[in-house]
């Protein structure tokens, strides 16, 4: 039997976007994407019409190179519009529209005439039925985001497409509001924040005031056709205009070899997202291989006019708000494009703050649009309130162990740093494993995220200095970054380490720490005595090597025994056992260490008269 309660209870969040669509729940837990069971979020917004059959997402998208007139994508543009209003997008749409009733448009293919709205319908009743087999249960009540500049018959449309659906609308959210709220800015008291969402095709910045618990749009700003796209299609025409030049002028470009040059242009946009440089070949037929390797810098070159663009978009949508770049409390950045460095940099440098990044930008309307949906629910949002931080944060150190920087109870916000090093030869990259709990082992914590610091210098073990700071802000935003002193290398993460704990189980892990508190010490002090005993073990070996010949066979014997000794000892569990093997193993040492103090002593004196020494 069904269970109506549930069902009853359950409000999806959907994010009904231009390229991708995406749902969320809300759980005790906080809100909770729809996956499907390979963990695939995005569902491409695209429709295609093939023998009879519709479908929907990737395989449909799959067909719109061989199936151009019969593959529908980008039907958000056609939502609420009249043919009037779209002559700059229906040049660019391989389908055919055309005018509907009442100055609306429809979409024809294959003879058959269908609204926007019956087409958002198709998208929406496959997240639906998604949604519905993720969570084994019937939904039967949604909330919708849409742009905060949709006008009432683009909201009234994106209605009528949930209703088509099978889905009673509780609520059509804006999409910046939706972000905010998936940060918790809801929270925030009388706060203006940035909605800065940059997609494939399309950006738009919102300014909101949210005072106590409700927001409202002050302005919106934006370019219908803007996007990362642009950033592919620069790209793209630097590799053909290269290309030309070196394999000769009159080449063309057949649609495969078009496409092949999207899909390195868009791979090579992505891995300047992480990398300083990346390489794109393209095989050309004929024995021809182009290759060329492409800096984040030169992309950058060719990106900043877009995001110059953007920028203005900002300041326009300030002036229209009537407010200025300081005025601004929080910065949050929504869509795929925002992963470009350079976007988050200069958006940080215009509103003077640095935008906030953690939550997946991809996810974050419809993380917000489930928030939404869980209020009117009524299920009660027990996530936390960051006045103080409730768990410790803190990262991994060599064994397991966990290095607390920032403990539980600091009023927030609050800021720590701490100094590591390495422990071994030659390493040039660093793992930073953030942390957050009070157990005193890594693997029993909760892990918030990873990176890596790459580009040290080889130095021996111990000579990198690896400054880690950790600056938690009052909305509960983490930002931990690493730099090495001697090479100023630097990289950085942003977490929101209360994202999805409740109250109940803070407590538990709190709990949990007391009553394991006395085995979680001593596994601690054994991973740092078996740290102290490698490093130990590592000095003797180098003194043998360079100075073992000072030592009497009784002396030899001795220290290969302790060093044997410690060996073993360090293998076991027993605390006090390692520590006297330690003991054991320096003393056995003296005799080379003295010998080394002498080397270096006589080094010094060498060739000095008696009063300069
Ligand atoms: P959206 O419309 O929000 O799904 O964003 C899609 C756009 O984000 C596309 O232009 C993607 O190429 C771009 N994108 C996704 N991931 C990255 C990344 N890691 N670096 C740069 N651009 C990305």
């Amino acid at each position: 039997m069904r269970n109506t309660l549930m069902t009853d209870s359950l409000i999806l969040g959907i994010d009904l976007g231009t390229t991708n669509s995406l749902a969320a729940v809300m759980t005790p837990g906080g809100p909770e994407i729809i996956r499907d069971a390979r963990g695939a979020a995005l569902v491409p917004s695209v429709i295609a019409f093939v023998d009879g059959e519709v479908t929907v997402g990737l395989e449909a998208r799959a067909h719109a190179v061989e199936n151009p007139t019969a593959t529908v994508y980008s039907v958000k543009r056609l939502m609420g519009k009249s043919i009037e209003d779209l002559t700059s997008d229906l040049a660019v749409l391989p389908y055919e529209v055309v005018p509907g009733r009442n100055d609306t448009v429809c979409v024809k293919v294959q003879g058959r005439e269908m609204t926007p709205q019956e087409l958002s319908a198709i998208i929406l009743r496959d997240i639906k039925a998604r949604a519905e087999t993720a969570r084994g249960q019937e939904i039967s009540r949604a909330v919708i985001t849409v742009p905060a500049y949709f006008d009432d018959s683009q909201r009234q449309a994106t209605r009528d497409a949930g209703r088509i659906a099978g889905l009673e609308v509780c609520r059509i959210v804006n999409e910046p509001t939706a972000a905010a709220l998936a940060y918790g800015l809801d929270r925030s008291e009388d706060a203006c924040i940035a909605v800065y969402d940059l997609g494939g095709g399309t950006f738009d910045v919102s300014i909101l005031r949210v005072s106590g618990g409700v927001f409202e749009v002050l302005s919106t700003q934006g370019d219908t056709q803007l996007g990362g796209d642009d950033l592919d299609r620069e790209l793209i025409n630097l590799l053909t205009g290269e290309i030309r030049r070196e394999f000769g002028e009159e080449l063309t470009f057949p649609p495969a070899t078009r496409q092949a040059l999207r899909t390195f242009a868009e791979a090579t946009k992505v891995r300047l997202s992480t990398e300083s440089d990346a390489t794109v070949e393209v095989d050309l037929g004929a024995g021809r291989l182009f290759r060329r390797t492409i800096t984040r810098d030169e992309f950058e070159s060719l990106a900043v006019r877009w995001i110059d663009h953007t920028i203005e978009h900002c300041a326009r949508a300030l002036r229209d708000a009537g407010l200025g770049p300081k005025d601004i409390d929080q910065v949050v950045m929504v869509g795929g494009s925002t992963r470009v460095p350079m976007v988050c940099r200069k958006t940080g440098e215009f509103f003077g703050r640095e935008p906030y990044t953690a939550v997946n930008p991809d996810e974050v309307v419809a993380l917000g649009a489930a928030v939404q949906a869980g209020i009117l629910a009524g299920i009660k949002r027990d996530t936390l309130l960051l006045d103080v931080t409730p768990l410790s944060l803190g990262i991994e150190t060599l064994g397991g162990a966990v290095g607390k920087l920032i403990m539980r109870n600091s009023t927030v916000p609050c800021q720590a740093t701490e100094t590591f090093s390495t422990y071994v030869d030659g390493q040039t990259a660093v793992d930073i494993h953030v942390l957050q709990g009070e157990r005193e082992l890594a693997k029993d914590c909760r892990s918030l995220g990873k990176f890596q610091l790459t580009g040290v210098p080889p130095m021996p073990a111990g000579a990198p200095r690896v400054q880690v700071t950790f600056l938690l802000d009052a909305n509960g935003i983490l930002d931990v970054s690493a730099r090495e002193l001697r090479s100023g290398q630097a990289a950085s993460v942003q977490i929101t380490p209360a994202h999805g704990l409740t109250r109940d189980e803070v407590d538990s892990m709190v709990r949990d720490s007391y009553a394991r508190a006395v085995e979680d010490l001593n596994a601690h002090r054994l991973i740092d005595l078996r740290n102290e005993s490698a490093r130990i073990l590592a000095a003797i070996e180098k003194a043998i090597e360079t100075a073992g010949d000072v030592l009497t066979p009784q002396q030899r014997q001795t220290l290969d025994a302790a060093v044997g000794d410690l060996k073993t000892k360090r293998e076991g569990e027993d605390c006090d056992a390692v520590y006297e093997a330690m003991g054991a193993a320096n003393d056995a040492a003296m005799p080379l260490t003295r010998a080394q103090m002498d080397d270096v002593l006589s080094k010094t004196i060498k060739g000095r008269k008696m009063d300069e020494v």
